[in-house]
This record gives structure tokens, C-alpha cells and sequence, in this order.
């Protein structure tokens, strides 16, 4: 039986909020705590257990003791412990989408779809776990022969952001584990409660102590920057912005260390004249209206041809004006608040910024008012070049709409940004579909289809918007390493 918001808050009080480390839960030793708020009226919902830097390094020093042991456990076992994980964050769907709802406010049928989202990551790399493959070979120049081993990196850092509590846990999270590598998970300070849940799983289910460590901190500079200065960790993998994964590749680089980084996007949306517009049109709303914008794969700019311009703008427009912002627990709602009053402060000036610079709103267009960080589902057109709209990541329920005339000028324009996370094309030529998309600076593109993510398909980007890749066959080798022995016979 899903949860009303009454027995979320009885959920959340039962919830372990400490910090887990070497295979306990406990109090940070400061005794710190940080708030956690509701942004759909900005209250407060609970607190939990704030790590110190000595927190951290408890928990480097316990993954790094557990690391010889898990490295060394079967790979079926470890299959077979993700694949427990899977049915048992399946079997608490109701439990994991009322805590992504109430400290992320997503709505919560919209909580439940990430729910089975971020669960089949460890499903997925439950399957992938038993798959570690080697190689055995002759030199070239015969005498001897290329033997290959896969090992796991060893311990890692995993900082996770707070548009997808649990999603983004678990798809760095089953990676690694299944790799073999011993993990410190740090979520975002805003979705902390999401992440104890399943902490507490892995605990229900003996994850041997030390294997997972959960450490929650509201300064994850002062945290990432000890963990990265100690010589026992070995990896790090984040999701979160361009600039924060800027300054955690600047750190890495003074002890090489091995990361993997999911960094913001531009992503562009273009529509050709002979676009199935009804699909179209649905497909925009995902790409730009699932969880409310904040996603880093969110069309952030809708390119469409001069000739159906009108017609999709209109349609859009009208799905926009029908969507529903409102609480979570509200059965009516259809979308959530922004994350922080941070968050509602930039697309508000990002809306007032394209309008000043003549840009048109077509609905929308301001903050909804009232208790909680909403904005009114926006569309505006006619945005200009100049624009900060243009070229930032909105993060935010805002489609900003322009128009070309030729292929050649909808790529150039989709490619003029630093960003290459996801992009989206549609037209039914796929021969065009695939000329296009293989010319687009994106890591990802979605043919006919306004929804990339996919623990089976390879997630990441190029440019500015990352390195390596989560998902698909690629993810689990992000926490690999290849050993070679040249064996004389
Ligand atoms: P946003 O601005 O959307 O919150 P961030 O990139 O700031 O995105 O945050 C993503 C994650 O990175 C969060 O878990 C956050 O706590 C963490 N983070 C922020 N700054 C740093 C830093 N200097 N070092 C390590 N992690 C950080």
C-alpha cells in the first residue's frame, strides 16, 4: 500500500540516520546533524548524522581493511547479494518512492517509476557481476603467452546528487560492488534519507562490514578533498555539476586517481518537418518534463523546424498549461517543486534574462507563489543567441523554443554549446535520424524517442559533460582494473 504523507513521516522516524561505517550505524563524531527539508513547503523533515573528515577516514580505513576480503569473494556471491538487493528494494517500493518524494518532491507515481529505475541497476549489475571476463593469448612473437585478468580498482568514493536519490546510487553503487570494490557513498545533502534505506538493506542482507559506507556531509569539499588526499582510496565516481567535477578532476590529478564523472548538460531537442508530431510532442514532455526538468539528460533546447514551429509550440504549450505543480502526496499532482530556493532563484532569472533579451512566454513565466519552491511549467520562444537561457542548464520546468530552416543549420546549432550529455532527434527519414545523430556532440541520442535512460544502455557523455560511462556493458569497467601477465611456457 503506497504512503500517504502522514506515514512517510512515521517511515522517516523509524529510519536509521546515522552514518554507517564498518558495518554500524552511528553518530557522527562531532555530533553534527544536518536538516532535511521539504521542498514543497520548505519545512523541515528531519535531521541526520553530518559526517566529520574523521568520519571519513573511519570509513576509508574500514573499505580499505574490507577491500582485501570483498576483492576476493566470489563474483557469484557478489551477483548473488546485488540480486537480493534488487528484490529487496523492489519488495519496499512504497517505502523508497515515500522518502524520493518527500525529501526530493517528485510526485509520487513519478518516485515509484525511479524506484523501478534505480533498482534495476542492481539487477543489472547483479547480472553483469558473474560476466568478469579474461583473456589468453599468444605473443605475437610466439614464446610466451598474454594472459589478462580483471581486477577491482579498490576502495571508492561515490558523491551522488539529489535530483535521483536513489537511481544514482545505485547504478555507481552496483558497479562497483559488482566489480569487487569497497564503496563510500555520500549523497546529497538535500536526499540523505533515500540513501539510509538502502544503506540499511545492504545491512539486513550481511554486507560484509566496511564493504558499504554511508556518509552523509554537508561539506563535501573539506570530505572529498581529505578522502582524495589518502592514499587508500583509489577511485572516484560523481554525478553532479560541470564546476564541482572540475575541481574533483583538478584533486584527482595530484594522486592519478582513477574517476568517472556525470557532469551537467545542454541537451538539444530538434524536430524536423516530417516528425511524427503526436510523438513528438510526448517525447518532449519527457525529455523536458520528467522530474520537473531536473535531470541532466532534460531537453534544455528545442530546435524546430520553421514549418511545424507554430503547430508544436502550441501543443506543447497546451500539455504545459494542463500539468498540475503540487505536493508529492497530492494524487492530482503532476509535478513537483525545484529542489531548493537556490534552484528557483536561477530559472526565474533565467526566464526574466530571455525575456529581456526578447524572448516570448508563451505560458508561464514565474515562480507559482505560495509555500514551497515551484515554478510554473513554461514555454517560451523565440529565444535569442544572447539569451543566458541559450547556453546554461536550466534544470527547471522550462522549454525554451527556436526555429531552423536546414539540417545543416539545426546541427550546428544543437553542437554550439560545451556540453554533450544527451540529445534528441526527431523525423521519420531515419535515414536523416541517423546521419543527424551521428554528427550530434552528445553521448547519447534519442531516435524517435524522448527517454535515454537505461541500466542496459551505456549513460554518459562527451565534452564538458563528462568522462566514462554508467550502465550498460560499459559501467562495471569504469571500476576495473586490466592485469596482464606475460607467461613464459
Ligand atoms: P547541485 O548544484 O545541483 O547541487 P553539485 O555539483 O553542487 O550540484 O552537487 C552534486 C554533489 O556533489 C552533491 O552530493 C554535493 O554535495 C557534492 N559536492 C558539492 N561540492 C563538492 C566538492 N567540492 N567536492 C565534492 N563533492 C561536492
Amino acid at each position: 500500500m503506497g504512503h500517504d504523507r502522514i506515514s512517510a513521516l512515521e517511515l522517516v522516524a523509524n529510519l536509521p540516520r546515522g552514518l554507517y561505517v564498518d558495518g554500524r550505524w552511528r553518530d557522527s563524531s562531532t555530533g553534527a546533524r544536518s536538516s532535511v527539508h521539504n521542498p514543497a513547503d520548505g519545512t523541515v523533515i528531519t535531521d541526520v548524522a553530518d559526517a566529520s573528515v574523521a568520519d571519513a577516514q573511519a570509513a576509508i580505513h574500514a573499505a580499505d581493511t574490507a577491500q582485501k576480503h570483498w576483492g576476493a569473494t566470489t563474483s557469484r556471491y557478489r551477483a548473488e547479494l546485488l540480486r537480493k538487493a534488487f528484490d529487496r528494494v523492489i519488495e519496499r517500493t512504497d517505502d523508497f518512492a515515500a522518502l524520493i518524494s518527500l525529501e526530493m518532491g517528485k510526485p509520487l507515481a513519478e518516485a515509484r517509476g525511479e524506484v523501478t529505475y534505480g533498482a534495476e541497476f542492481l539487477r543489472w549489475f547483479s547480472e553483469q557481476a558473474a560476466h568478469l571476463s579474461g583473456s589468453y593469448a599468444p605473443a605475437p612473437n610466439g614464446g610466451y603467452r598474454i594472459v589478462t585478468a580483471r581486477q577491482p580498482v579498490g576502495p571508492a568514493l561515490l558523491i551522488t546528487p539529489w535530483n535521483f536519490p536513489l537511481a544514482m546510487a545505485t547504478r555507481k553503487l552496483g558497479a562497483a560492488l559488482a566489480a569487487g570494490c569497497t564503496c563510500l557513498i555520500k549523497p546529497a545533502p538535500q536526499t540523505p534519507l533515500t540513501l539510509a534505506l538502502l544503506t540499511q538493506i545492504f545491512h539486513e542482507l550481511e554486507v560484509p562490514a566496511g564493504v558499504v559506507n554511508y556518509i552523509p556531509t554537508v561539506d563535501a569539499a573539506a570530505q572529498s578533498r581529505a578522502l582524495m588526499d589518502d592514499a587508500r582510496l583509489r577511485k572516484v565516481s560523481f554525478t553532479g555539476s560541470t564546476a564541482v567535477g572540475s575541481i574533483l578532476l583538478h584533486q584527482a590529478a595530484d594522486r592519478v586517481l582513477r574517476t568517472s564523472m556525470e557532469l551537467g548538460g545542454n541537451g538539444p531537442f530538434i524536430v524536423f518537418d516530417d516528425a511524427d508530431m503526436d510523438a513528438a510532442v510526448e517525447g518532449a514532455m519527457l525529455a523536458k518534463m520528467r522530474n520537473a526538468g531536473e535531470s541532466c539528460v532534460a531537453a534544455n533546447r528545442f530546435l524546430v523546424h520553421t514549418a511545424i514551429a507554430e503547430e508544436f509550440t502550441e501543443r506543447l504549450a497546451a500539455r504545459f498549461e494542463a500539468l498540475i505543480p503540487g505536493d508529492a502526496f497530492d494524487a492530482a499532482s503532476t509535478v513537483g517543486p525545484l529542489i531548493d530556493a537556490r534552484q528557483l532563484a536561477k530559472v526565474t532569472e533565467l526566464v526574466d534574462d530571455a525575456v529581456a533579451e526578447g524572448a516570448r512566454i508563451r505560458v508561464g513565466g514565474k515562480p507559482s507563489g505560495g509555500e514551497g519552491y515551484f515554478y510554473q511549467p513554461t514555454v517560451v520562444t523565440d529565444v535569442p543567441d544572447s539569451a543566458r537561457i541559450a547556453h546554461e542548464e536550466i534544470f527547471g520546468p522550462v522549454a525554451a523554443i527556436t526555429t531552423f530552416d536546414t539540417e545543416d543549420q539545426a546541427l550546428e546549432r544543437a553542437n554550439a554549446t560545451e556540453y554533450g550529455l544527451a540529445g534528441y532527434v526527431y523525423t521519420r527519414d531515419i535515414s536523416r535520424a541517423l546521419h543527424f545523430a551521428e554528427r550530434l556532440e552528445t553521448g547519447m541520442v534519442g531516435v524517435n524517442r524522448g527517454l535515454v535512460s537505461d541500466p542496459g544502455g551505456p549513460f554518459g557523455g562527451v565534452k564538458s559533460s563528462g568522462l566514462g560511462r554508467e550502465g550498460g556493458a560499459e559501467g562495471i569497467e569504469e571500476y576495473l582494473e586490466t592485469k596482464y601477465l606475460a607467461v613464459q611456457l
